[in-house]
């Protein structure tokens, strides 16, 4: 069994845009390299939004050298990007997008949900790319929810949706650049899990909602975070409610991160590489 190393509750939030009101649950300013592959997670709502005729969202950003995945729980998530690609994050759905050598794009609620209102909940994860791929072309991977496969625990334990990397033989669709795991977990209250993940690998447990308690005795609940040690390959804990959370694991890229807001890379020099390219429009340009 993994031993827990530590448990954090998030905080105050922030918006980012005027879309998309955040907790950041981990980020690599905060924790360092102990989260590598993982850079960021931002945890936005449950959050209310009333019918509106204006889109709110965040308007035209780059990214670079790491890639980007959005989960929507709840409501609905439109993207228009200089590559010219664009598309409609809906609930269940994931997208996957490789920002790589870089990008300019905007993320925005769907049209519809802008009309209807209603509730927002989403992730959205920084998944850093090894120095060999953050030179690659951006692109993008649309993980529709009937593509996630879903594998039962034992018991009536509850399910597990494999979005990326292995869980008990079944894989994921998404491709990434590095060893990760990233599974979609949902629990029934009073149930037992023992949850095999791989030895080496970092691991993070994030609770969007309910509470379980770790066989160590610790407890967590909305917005908890618990990270574990490296050795040893499995995790355990009881749902003490209802609980969704996602299990975080990945192989620890082990490469200096240099990182200014939206780029992430290794050096200062190409930070300042990044910087150049985006003001002189290197990345491109959302076309209307
Ligand atoms: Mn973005």
């Amino acid at each position: 069994m993994k031993k827990v190393l530590t448990i954090e509750h998030a905080g105050h939030g922030h918006w980012v845009g005027d879309g998309f009101p955040v907790r950041t649950i981990f980020s690599h300013h905060s924790h360092g390299q102990r989260i590598s592959p993982f850079l960021l997670l931002d945890y936005a709502g449950p959050a209310e939004f009333p019918p509106s005729d204006t889109p709110r969202g965040v308007e035209e950003h780059p990214h670079k050298g790491f890639e980007t995945v959005t989960i929507v729980y709840s409501g609905e998530v439109e993207h228009r990007d200089s590559t010219g690609g664009g598309g409609l994050i809906g609930q269940g759905d994931v997208q996957w997008m490789t920002a790589a050598s870089g990008l300019v794009h905007e993320e925005m609620h769907g049209r519809d949900f802008t009309k209807r209102g209603g509730t927002l909940e989403m992730v959205q994860l920084w998944v850093n790319l090894p120095a060999k791929h953050k030179k690659g072309p951006p692109h993008y991977q649309s993980i529709q929810a009937a593509q996630i496969p879903v594998v039962p625990l034992p018991g009536t334990a509850g399910i597990v949706r494999v979005i990326a990397g292995s869980f008990g033989g079944t894989n994921g669709p998404a491709h990434t650049f590095s060893p990760v795991n990233l599974w979609d977990v949902r629990l029934n209250a009073g149930q037992l899990s023992e949850l095999a993940v791989p030895k080496g690998h970092t691991t993070l447990l994030f609770v969007l909602s309910g509470r379980i308690e770790l066989v160590s005795g610790e407890s967590l609940g909305n917005a908890g975070l618990a990270s574990f040690d490296q050795g040893d390959d499995s995790i355990a804990f009881k749902a003490v409610e209802d609980t969704k959370m996602l299990v975080l694991g990945g192989e620890p890229i082990n490469e200096p991160v240099v990182a200014q807001g939206p780029f992430v890379m290794n050096s200062q020099a190409e930070i300042q590489q990044a910087i150049k390219d985006y003001q002189s429009g290197r990345m491109g340009q959302l076309v209307s």
